[in-house]
Order: C-alpha cells, then structure tokens, then sequence
C-alpha cells in the first residue's frame, strides 16, 4: 500500500469502529476526529471544487457540487491535511500534480475502504456489473466514476464494467 492509502486505512479504522457497516462513511465524524471544520462555500471560479485553509484548519467544498462530489471534494482536502501537505489549497479537478493526485488516492481510499468495496461487492454478487456498480456507488455516495477507478485499484477491475476497446 502507498502512502495515501495507508494514512487513510488508518484514519478509518480510528474513526470507524463498526467497519464496512457503517455506510456511507461518515466524513463529519472524520472531520470532528481531526479537528477540522468542513464548510461549503460558493467560491467566485466555478472550477474550484474544494480549499484547505490549514491555518484555520477548515475544509471548504463548492456547494454547486452533486453529493457525491461534494463528499469526494471534502476527502480530498482532508487528504491534503493528513499527508501534511504545506501551505493552503484551492483545488480545481487536476489528477496529474503530485500532490493533487495523492490527495484524490487519499480521497478514494477514505471514502472506499478496501475491506468495504470487497464486502459489498461480493454481497450483491447476484446483480449484473453495471447494477452492482450504481448500487454500490449509492450506498457509498461516491460517483460511478470514482467507484470505477477503485475498484480497478483493489483489484476487482476484471468483474467491473470497461469502455469497449478500440482497434
Ligand atoms: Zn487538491
């Protein structure tokens, strides 16, 4: 496991003591436990997603953002405060930056544990791939997207739906 990952497992387990049934994963409690505020804000530059204020150590998500990435935003700014990245951030959707790109692998890994994804994927094994993966995206209040990129990143990429190759 990489960094971002770990420093996540490890905030989720301190804060989860229920484990994969606590769904979706409770960002408040994760804030709380870390000491910061998540507010949301409607920033001048629609392209803004969320900022890290690390001196006020407050969490600002754009509030014109669906729920889930709302919540994918929030985690994201979280991550940049537990990984220790220096200064205040104001994020647009970037994934290649190194930081911004631990901060989403953060991110992912916080609001999509392993040992959850895995559970729930197999016990709504019955459903075809693409059902499985909006009803496990809902109960997880993650976007399609986010979910599709994670599960490749746990492994069960073989099972999920991909986009028709091309030749
Ligand atoms: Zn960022």
């Amino acid at each position: 496991m990489q960094r971002p990952e770990l420093a996540a497992t490890a905030l989720w387990r301190a804060t989860c003591p229920d484990g994969w049934r606590v769904e979706p994963i409770n960002l408040g409690v994760v804030a709380a436990h870390l000491g910061v505020d998540i507010l949301t804000w409607q920033p001048d530059e629609e392209r803004l997603n969320g900022a890290l204020i690390r001196s006020a150590k407050t969490v600002f998500v754009n509030a014109a953002l669906t729920r889930p990435r709302m919540r994918f935003a929030a985690a994201h700014e979280l991550g940049h405060y537990v990984l220790g990245h220096e200064g205040d951030f104001f994020c647009p959707f970037n994934r290649y930056a190194t930081l911004e790109r631990e901060a989403n692998r953060f991110a992912a890994a916080l609001l999509m544990p392993t040992a959850v994804v895995k559970a729930l994927w197999l016990k709504l094994s019955n459903l075809t791939p693409a059902a499985k993966l909006s009803a496990l995206a809902e109960r997880l209040a993650v976007s399609r997207q986010a979910l599709g990129y994670r599960l490749r990143a746990v492994g069960i990429a073989g099972d999920a739906p991909v986009a028709p190759q091309r030749a």
